[in-house]
């Protein structure tokens, strides 16, 4: 098979970051074209809206959307109704209701839609399910706490509504916990801390058990500075497990079991393209749903003012 002619929509910071790297590395893809108001790509044919890229470039087998996700789900409908596969940044959408119509529409069109979630394929992720399918798991608690004048300077979209607030880290937590934990796990009860003039969270926390009423606790802030954590501790039968640095450690009762280089995206672009070849879709919505009943069945509490 030839490579796949590749477009990318919103090119921004995950994009110079993480997505020209990872194509440029896997043989599978070549970047053809990009769409964005601003942002290019050295070498790169660029346009300004994906309609006039999609009327330019029949040419183009796939997309990868990479705007902020209140955007995403028109430029995903007219990439997927133009028959193209299509790759969606996390969160997949500003709600559950239009990520399951491109759901849909992929099916109808015969075309792969990924729901991408980074932290899944993040080193230990693997070793760290496996673990816990192998004992007794009696509770978990889940610790993200970042500084968000650091990882987000200027980005306004986060504060604003559909951008998610501290959940557009916290759902890189979920994607992992729901993709590790043996049973699926329900929300019982949640606060939502909101900055008086902001739409979005600036904190949650969390408690959802699952059948077993077996508890998982998360915490997540981001108005932490020094140390930044991204951990998952769960005491199991076997020992206390330590997820640690947002997926890439694993140690068991004190001990290293696995750690790997980071390597996120590189297994995203790899995914997606045995997806296209394949013929399949990956649409996981239990990350966002989570967050949907966060703010569902979450309290409201309102702190102070935020200003970056
Ligand atoms: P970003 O740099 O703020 O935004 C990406 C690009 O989207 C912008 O450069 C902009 O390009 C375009 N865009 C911004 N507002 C838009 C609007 N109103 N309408 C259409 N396009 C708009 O954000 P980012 O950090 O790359 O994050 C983008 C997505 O990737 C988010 O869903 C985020 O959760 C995810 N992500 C980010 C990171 C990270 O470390 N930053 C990590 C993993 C995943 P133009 O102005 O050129 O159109």
């Amino acid at each position: 098979m030839s490579a796949i002619n590749l477009a990318i929509v919103g090119v921004g910071k995950i994009v110079r970051d993480q997505h020209l790297p990872s194509i440029a590395a896997n043989a599978d893809f070549k970047l053809v074209a990009t769409a964005s108001r601003h942002g290019t790509v050295d070498g790169v044919t660029a346009y300004t809206s994906i309609d006039d890229m999609l009327d330019a470039e029949p040419s183009i087998d796939a997309v990868s959307l990479c705007m902020p996700p209140q955007y995403r789900y028109e430029a995903a409908y007219k990439a997927l109704a133009a028959g193209k596969h299509v790759f969606l940044e996390k969160p997949p959408g500003a709600t559950l209701s239009e990520v399951e119509d491109l759901e849909d529409l992929a099916n109808k069109q015969g075309a792969t839609l990924f729901a991408s979630w980074h932290s899944r394929y993040a080193a230990a992720v693997e070793a760290a399910k496996s673990f816990l399918s192998s004992t007794e798991m009696k509770s978990m608690h889940v610790i993200w706490k970042e500084d968000v004048r650091h990882w987000h300077p200027n980005q306004e979209w986060i504060w604003q509504a559909g951008g998610l607030g501290v959940f557009d880290p916290g759902i890189n937590a979920l994607s992992i916990v729901t993709h590790i934990l043996p049973k699926a796990m329900f929300l019982s009860a949640g606060t939502l801390e909101f900055p008086e003039n902001r739409d979005s969270p600036i904190a949650a926390d969390l408690h959802f058990r699952n059948v077993d009423y077996v508890p998982v606790h998360a915490e997540f802030d981001w108005r932490q500075t020094g140390k930044q954590s991204w951990d998952i501790i769960a005491e199991t039968a076997a020992g206390q497990m330590v997820l640690s640095e947002g997926g890439s450690k694993l140690s068991v009762g004190g001990e290293l079991k696995f750690s790997a280089p980071e390597a996120e995206y590189p297994s995203l672009y790899r995914r997606f393209a045995e997806l296209i070849k394949a013929g399949k879709s990956d649409v996981d919505l239990a990350p966002l749903r989570h967050v949907a009943d966060a703010f569902m069945l979450g309290k409201r509490k309102f702190v102070e003012a935020f200003y970056d």
